[in-house]
Protein backbone atom coordinates (compact mmCIF):
# COMPACT_ATOMS: atom_id res chain seq x y z
CA UNK A 1 0.00 0.00 0.00
CA UNK A 2 1.29 3.91 -0.15
CA UNK A 3 0.91 5.20 3.19
CA UNK A 4 1.99 8.54 3.45
CA UNK A 5 3.38 10.10 6.69
CA UNK A 6 2.54 13.04 8.12
CA UNK A 7 5.04 15.88 7.04
CA UNK A 8 5.56 17.56 9.76
CA UNK A 9 6.16 14.06 11.75
CA UNK A 10 9.73 14.46 11.09
CA UNK A 11 10.53 17.40 11.47
CA UNK A 12 8.62 19.09 13.43
CA UNK A 13 11.74 20.76 16.21
CA UNK A 14 12.02 23.02 13.41
CA UNK A 15 8.54 24.35 14.05
CA UNK A 16 8.65 24.43 17.66
CA UNK A 17 11.70 26.18 17.81
CA UNK A 18 10.34 29.50 15.58
CA UNK A 19 10.29 32.67 17.59
CA UNK A 20 9.41 35.29 15.12
CA UNK A 21 6.30 36.02 13.53
CA UNK A 22 5.74 34.59 10.92
CA UNK A 23 2.97 35.22 7.96
CA UNK A 24 -0.10 33.40 9.35
CA UNK A 25 -0.89 29.53 8.24
CA UNK A 26 -2.66 29.38 5.25
CA UNK A 27 -5.86 27.61 7.13
CA UNK A 28 -6.76 31.37 8.76
CA UNK A 29 -6.28 33.40 5.71
CA UNK A 30 -9.11 30.72 4.22
CA UNK A 31 -11.40 31.14 6.97
CA UNK A 32 -10.51 35.12 6.19
CA UNK A 33 -10.73 34.85 2.74
CA UNK A 34 -13.98 33.08 2.39
CA UNK A 35 -15.56 35.68 5.24
CA UNK A 36 -15.39 34.22 8.70
CA UNK A 37 -18.17 36.22 9.72
CA UNK A 38 -20.30 35.02 7.67
CA UNK A 39 -19.51 31.75 8.29
CA UNK A 40 -19.30 31.74 11.83
CA UNK A 41 -23.17 33.07 11.93
CA UNK A 42 -24.21 30.15 8.88
CA UNK A 43 -22.67 26.90 10.99
CA UNK A 44 -25.11 24.75 12.15
CA UNK A 45 -28.59 26.84 11.51
CA UNK A 46 -30.75 25.39 14.05
CA UNK A 47 -34.87 24.85 12.73
CA UNK A 48 -35.48 26.76 16.29
CA UNK A 49 -36.21 29.81 14.94
CA UNK A 50 -39.02 28.37 12.73
CA UNK A 51 -41.75 29.21 14.79
CA UNK A 52 -45.59 28.49 14.29
CA UNK A 53 -46.84 31.78 12.31
CA UNK A 54 -47.87 31.55 8.98
CA UNK A 55 -44.46 33.10 7.00
CA UNK A 56 -42.26 30.40 8.77
CA UNK A 57 -44.47 27.67 7.90
CA UNK A 58 -44.05 28.91 4.31
CA UNK A 59 -39.91 29.33 5.34
CA UNK A 60 -39.75 25.73 6.36
CA UNK A 61 -42.05 24.34 3.40
CA UNK A 62 -39.24 26.16 1.17
CA UNK A 63 -36.49 25.06 2.89
CA UNK A 64 -38.10 21.42 2.88
CA UNK A 65 -38.18 21.35 -0.68
CA UNK A 66 -34.31 23.01 -0.92
CA UNK A 67 -33.28 19.85 0.96
CA UNK A 68 -35.48 17.43 -1.20
CA UNK A 69 -33.75 18.87 -4.31
CA UNK A 70 -30.61 18.72 -2.51
CA UNK A 71 -31.21 14.81 -1.99
CA UNK A 72 -31.10 14.21 -5.93
CA UNK A 73 -27.15 14.53 -5.66
CA UNK A 74 -27.05 13.12 -1.96
CA UNK A 75 -29.90 10.41 -1.85
CA UNK A 76 -30.87 9.05 1.87
CA UNK A 77 -28.94 6.24 2.95
CA UNK A 78 -31.94 4.74 3.93
CA UNK A 79 -33.53 4.63 1.14
CA UNK A 80 -31.52 3.80 -0.78
CA UNK A 81 -30.03 0.71 1.47
CA UNK A 82 -31.14 -1.53 -1.35
CA UNK A 83 -28.25 -0.29 -3.47
CA UNK A 84 -25.98 -0.31 -1.09
CA UNK A 85 -26.20 -3.77 0.22
CA UNK A 86 -26.53 -5.37 -3.15
CA UNK A 87 -22.43 -3.07 -3.24
CA UNK A 88 -21.76 -4.72 0.14
CA UNK A 89 -22.49 -7.86 -1.09
CA UNK A 90 -19.73 -10.19 0.22
CA UNK A 91 -17.43 -7.37 0.37
CA UNK A 92 -16.25 -6.74 4.04
CA UNK A 93 -17.40 -3.76 5.63
CA UNK A 94 -15.72 -1.65 7.89
CA UNK A 95 -17.59 1.26 9.36
CA UNK A 96 -16.15 4.36 10.56
CA UNK A 97 -18.13 6.83 13.15
CA UNK A 98 -18.08 10.64 13.50
CA UNK A 99 -19.24 11.60 17.55
CA UNK A 100 -20.57 14.45 17.67
CA UNK A 101 -23.70 15.63 15.45
CA UNK A 102 -23.25 11.68 13.93
CA UNK A 103 -23.83 9.69 17.28
CA UNK A 104 -24.72 12.27 19.75
CA UNK A 105 -27.22 15.79 19.18
CA UNK A 106 -25.30 18.52 18.63
CA UNK A 107 -26.21 20.17 22.58
CA UNK A 108 -25.27 23.87 23.68
CA UNK A 109 -22.56 22.52 26.18
CA UNK A 110 -20.33 20.15 24.43
CA UNK A 111 -20.10 18.16 27.55
CA UNK A 112 -23.54 16.91 27.54
CA UNK A 113 -23.42 15.43 23.93
CA UNK A 114 -24.20 12.04 25.17
CA UNK A 115 -25.02 9.36 22.81
CA UNK A 116 -28.89 7.31 23.67
CA UNK A 117 -28.27 4.27 25.35
CA UNK A 118 -30.75 3.03 22.14
CA UNK A 119 -27.42 4.27 20.01
CA UNK A 120 -24.77 2.85 22.18
CA UNK A 121 -26.47 -0.68 21.42
CA UNK A 122 -26.69 -0.27 17.71
CA UNK A 123 -23.11 0.51 17.73
CA UNK A 124 -22.48 -2.26 19.88
CA UNK A 125 -24.11 -4.46 17.08
CA UNK A 126 -22.59 -3.25 14.20
CA UNK A 127 -19.23 -3.41 15.67
CA UNK A 128 -19.92 -7.14 16.68
CA UNK A 129 -20.40 -7.61 12.76
CA UNK A 130 -17.90 -5.27 11.29
CA UNK A 131 -14.50 -3.40 12.61
CA UNK A 132 -15.93 -0.62 13.55
CA UNK A 133 -13.70 3.02 14.67
CA UNK A 134 -14.93 6.27 16.38
CA UNK A 135 -13.31 9.27 14.51
CA UNK A 136 -13.65 12.25 16.71
CA UNK A 137 -12.19 15.73 17.11
CA UNK A 138 -12.52 15.33 21.11
CA UNK A 139 -9.75 14.01 22.97
CA UNK A 140 -9.64 10.28 22.44
CA UNK A 141 -10.23 9.71 26.02
CA UNK A 142 -13.08 12.12 26.11
CA UNK A 143 -14.88 9.89 23.18
CA UNK A 144 -14.31 6.66 24.79
CA UNK A 145 -15.98 7.94 28.52
CA UNK A 146 -19.39 8.75 26.12
CA UNK A 147 -18.92 5.95 23.94
CA UNK A 148 -18.00 3.20 26.58
CA UNK A 149 -17.85 0.53 23.92
CA UNK A 150 -14.75 -2.24 24.20
CA UNK A 151 -15.44 -3.43 20.95
CA UNK A 152 -14.46 -0.18 18.96
CA UNK A 153 -11.32 1.29 17.75
CA UNK A 154 -10.86 5.34 18.58
CA UNK A 155 -9.02 7.91 16.58
CA UNK A 156 -9.52 11.24 18.96
CA UNK A 157 -7.92 14.73 18.48
CA UNK A 158 -9.21 14.34 14.69
CA UNK A 159 -6.96 11.30 13.88
CA UNK A 160 -3.74 12.51 15.45
CA UNK A 161 -4.47 10.34 18.77
CA UNK A 162 -5.41 6.15 17.49
CA UNK A 163 -5.54 3.46 19.89
CA UNK A 164 -5.85 0.39 16.92
CA UNK A 165 -5.32 -2.93 16.13
CA UNK A 166 -1.64 -4.05 16.43
CA UNK A 167 -0.98 -3.64 12.72
CA UNK A 168 -1.33 -7.00 10.91
CA UNK A 169 1.66 -6.03 8.40
CA UNK A 170 5.05 -6.19 8.55
CA UNK A 171 5.63 -3.10 6.51
CA UNK A 172 5.80 -0.41 8.89
CA UNK A 173 6.19 2.57 6.22
CA UNK A 174 8.06 4.39 8.65
CA UNK A 175 5.19 4.95 11.19
CA UNK A 176 5.71 4.72 14.42
CA UNK A 177 3.93 3.09 16.76
CA UNK A 178 3.79 2.68 20.30
CA UNK A 179 2.56 -0.63 21.89
CA UNK A 180 0.30 -0.78 24.76
CA UNK A 181 -2.90 -2.52 26.02
CA UNK A 182 -5.96 -1.08 26.77
CA UNK A 183 -8.28 -0.98 29.25
CA UNK A 184 -8.78 -4.72 29.37
CA UNK A 185 -5.04 -5.40 28.91
CA UNK A 186 -5.69 -5.77 24.85
CA UNK A 187 -2.83 -5.67 22.95
CA UNK A 188 -3.03 -2.58 20.69
CA UNK A 189 -0.86 -0.01 18.81
CA UNK A 190 -0.96 4.23 19.74
CA UNK A 191 -0.43 6.02 17.13
CA UNK A 192 0.45 9.67 17.93
CA UNK A 193 1.63 11.83 14.90
CA UNK A 194 1.48 15.23 16.58
CA UNK A 195 3.05 13.92 20.31
CA UNK A 196 6.23 16.73 19.86
CA UNK A 197 3.29 19.59 19.92
CA UNK A 198 1.82 18.54 23.16
CA UNK A 199 3.90 21.32 25.15
CA UNK A 200 2.86 24.12 22.84
CA UNK A 201 -0.67 22.63 22.67
CA UNK A 202 -0.99 22.98 26.23
CA UNK A 203 0.64 26.65 26.26
CA UNK A 204 -2.03 27.68 23.70
CA UNK A 205 -5.10 25.98 25.49
CA UNK A 206 -4.26 28.18 28.13
CA UNK A 207 -3.62 31.58 26.46
CA UNK A 208 -6.80 30.79 24.23
CA UNK A 209 -8.86 30.32 27.80
CA UNK A 210 -7.41 33.56 28.85
CA UNK A 211 -7.78 35.75 25.95
CA UNK A 212 -11.86 34.84 25.88
CA UNK A 213 -12.57 34.37 29.21
CA UNK A 214 -14.74 38.03 29.17
CA UNK A 215 -16.74 36.56 26.58
CA UNK A 216 -20.13 35.53 27.87
CA UNK A 217 -20.80 32.22 26.52
CA UNK A 218 -17.25 31.34 25.34
CA UNK A 219 -15.87 27.71 26.00
CA UNK A 220 -12.73 26.44 25.62
CA UNK A 221 -12.30 22.24 25.13
CA UNK A 222 -8.89 20.36 25.50
CA UNK A 223 -8.85 17.83 23.21
CA UNK A 224 -5.38 16.72 23.68
CA UNK A 225 -3.49 17.11 20.41
CA UNK A 226 -5.79 20.28 19.13
CA UNK A 227 -7.87 22.85 21.61
CA UNK A 228 -11.47 23.87 20.41
CA UNK A 229 -13.32 27.29 21.40
CA UNK A 230 -16.81 27.10 21.18
CA UNK A 231 -18.93 30.10 20.46
CA UNK A 232 -22.42 28.05 20.23
CA UNK A 233 -23.84 30.64 23.31
CA UNK A 234 -21.58 33.52 22.83
CA UNK A 235 -23.95 36.21 21.60
CA UNK A 236 -23.84 36.85 17.49
CA UNK A 237 -22.72 40.85 18.40
CA UNK A 238 -19.49 39.52 19.82
CA UNK A 239 -18.86 36.94 17.11
CA UNK A 240 -16.17 39.34 15.29
CA UNK A 241 -14.55 39.65 19.03
CA UNK A 242 -14.16 35.45 19.37
CA UNK A 243 -12.41 35.69 16.30
CA UNK A 244 -10.14 38.69 16.90
CA UNK A 245 -9.20 37.14 19.93
CA UNK A 246 -8.55 33.88 18.90
CA UNK A 247 -6.48 34.98 16.03
CA UNK A 248 -4.46 37.25 17.97
CA UNK A 249 -3.27 34.49 20.40
CA UNK A 250 -2.39 32.20 16.95
CA UNK A 251 0.14 34.99 15.37
CA UNK A 252 2.60 33.53 18.17
CA UNK A 253 1.90 29.89 16.67
CA UNK A 254 2.74 29.90 12.88
CA UNK A 255 2.38 26.03 13.87
CA UNK A 256 -1.08 25.74 14.91
CA UNK A 257 -3.65 26.09 12.47
CA UNK A 258 -6.77 27.56 12.88
CA UNK A 259 -9.93 25.68 11.63
CA UNK A 260 -14.08 26.20 11.67
CA UNK A 261 -16.61 23.33 12.88
CA UNK A 262 -20.14 23.70 14.14
CA UNK A 263 -20.21 26.56 15.90
CA UNK A 264 -16.40 26.11 16.85
CA UNK A 265 -13.23 26.72 15.83
CA UNK A 266 -10.28 24.63 16.34
CA UNK A 267 -6.63 25.12 16.88
CA UNK A 268 -4.31 22.24 15.84
CA UNK A 269 -0.81 21.82 14.88
CA UNK A 270 -0.13 22.16 11.01
CA UNK A 271 0.65 18.70 10.26
CA UNK A 272 -0.28 16.58 6.93
CA UNK A 273 -2.68 14.19 8.70
CA UNK A 274 -6.48 14.26 8.97
CA UNK A 275 -9.76 12.27 9.57
CA UNK A 276 -8.60 10.80 5.78
CA UNK A 277 -5.56 9.93 6.54
CA UNK A 278 -6.74 8.19 10.07
CA UNK A 279 -8.93 6.07 7.75
CA UNK A 280 -6.63 5.21 5.55
CA UNK A 281 -4.44 4.17 9.09
CA UNK A 282 -7.01 2.25 10.56
CA UNK A 283 -8.00 0.23 7.38
CA UNK A 284 -3.88 -0.17 6.95
CA UNK A 285 -3.96 -1.32 10.29
CA UNK A 286 -7.09 -3.74 10.03
CA UNK A 287 -5.01 -5.52 7.07
CA UNK A 288 -8.15 -3.82 5.06
CA UNK A 289 -6.23 -1.67 2.91
CA UNK A 290 -5.08 -3.26 -0.04
CA UNK A 291 -8.63 -5.42 -0.95
CA UNK A 292 -10.44 -4.96 -3.39
CA UNK A 293 -13.14 -6.85 -1.52
CA UNK A 294 -13.55 -4.20 1.40
CA UNK A 295 -16.00 -1.90 1.23
CA UNK A 296 -14.98 1.38 3.89
CA UNK A 297 -18.61 3.20 4.78
CA UNK A 298 -18.00 6.56 6.68
CA UNK A 299 -20.91 8.71 8.56
CA UNK A 300 -19.91 12.07 9.62
CA UNK A 301 -21.43 15.59 9.70
CA UNK A 302 -18.59 18.30 9.90
CA UNK A 303 -16.12 20.03 7.47
CA UNK A 304 -13.22 17.98 9.32
CA UNK A 305 -15.46 14.52 7.97
CA UNK A 306 -14.96 16.14 4.03
CA UNK A 307 -11.26 14.75 4.31
CA UNK A 308 -12.28 11.39 5.11
CA UNK A 309 -15.11 11.40 2.74
CA UNK A 310 -12.61 12.33 -0.17
CA UNK A 311 -10.08 9.84 0.45
CA UNK A 312 -13.07 7.51 -0.14
CA UNK A 313 -14.06 9.21 -2.99
CA UNK A 314 -10.87 9.32 -4.76
CA UNK A 315 -9.81 5.58 -3.84
CA UNK A 316 -13.13 4.92 -5.50
CA UNK A 317 -13.89 2.23 -2.56
CA UNK A 318 -16.34 2.73 0.06
CA UNK A 319 -18.34 5.91 0.48
CA UNK A 320 -19.18 9.01 2.88
CA UNK A 321 -22.37 9.45 4.58
CA UNK A 322 -23.12 13.28 5.61
CA UNK A 323 -25.05 14.15 8.41
CA UNK A 324 -27.18 16.74 7.52
CA UNK A 325 -30.39 18.67 8.18
CA UNK A 326 -29.70 20.99 5.25
CA UNK A 327 -28.68 21.51 2.31
CA UNK A 328 -24.41 21.37 2.24
CA UNK A 329 -22.13 20.51 -0.85
CA UNK A 330 -19.81 17.43 0.18
CA UNK A 331 -17.67 14.75 -0.81
CA UNK A 332 -20.13 12.09 0.46
CA UNK A 333 -22.38 10.19 -1.68
CA UNK A 334 -25.19 9.79 0.95
CA UNK A 335 -26.97 11.54 3.22
CA UNK A 336 -28.97 10.81 6.71
CA UNK A 337 -30.98 13.95 7.92
CA UNK A 338 -29.59 13.34 11.83
CA UNK A 339 -28.47 10.70 14.08
CA UNK A 340 -31.87 9.36 14.59
CA UNK A 341 -31.80 8.28 11.28
CA UNK A 342 -27.81 7.27 11.49
CA UNK A 343 -29.25 4.79 14.03
CA UNK A 344 -31.95 3.23 11.73
CA UNK A 345 -28.96 3.28 9.31
CA UNK A 346 -26.60 1.17 11.47
CA UNK A 347 -29.83 -1.26 12.77
CA UNK A 348 -30.54 -2.02 8.88
CA UNK A 349 -26.96 -2.81 8.45
CA UNK A 350 -26.82 -5.27 11.16
CA UNK A 351 -29.97 -6.71 10.13
CA UNK A 352 -28.83 -7.08 6.26
CA UNK A 353 -25.76 -8.99 7.59
CA UNK A 354 -27.28 -11.25 9.91
CA UNK A 355 -29.82 -12.29 7.24
CA UNK A 356 -27.04 -12.74 4.77
CA UNK A 357 -25.14 -14.89 6.83
MG1 LIG B 1 -19.31 15.76 14.11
Amino acid sequence: MTFTTPTSFTSPGLCLNTTKKIPLPGKIEEVRATGWLDLMKASSPTRKRQTKDVICDTQSDDLDLQYRNWMVNYPSALTSFEAISDLAGSKRLALFLDYDGTLSPIVDNPENALMSDEMRAAVRHVASLFPTAIISGRSRDKVFDFVKLNELYYAGSHGMDIMGPVRKTTDSNGVECIRSTDAHGKEVNLFQPASEFLPMITEVYEKLGESVKDIDGARMEDNKFCVSVHYRNVAEDDYKKVFHRVSAVLEDYPCLRLTHGRKVFEVRPVIDWNKGKAVEFLLESLGLNESEDVLPIYVGDDRTDEDAFKVLKASNRGFGILVSSIPKESDAFYSLRDPAEVMEFLRMLAAWKEQST
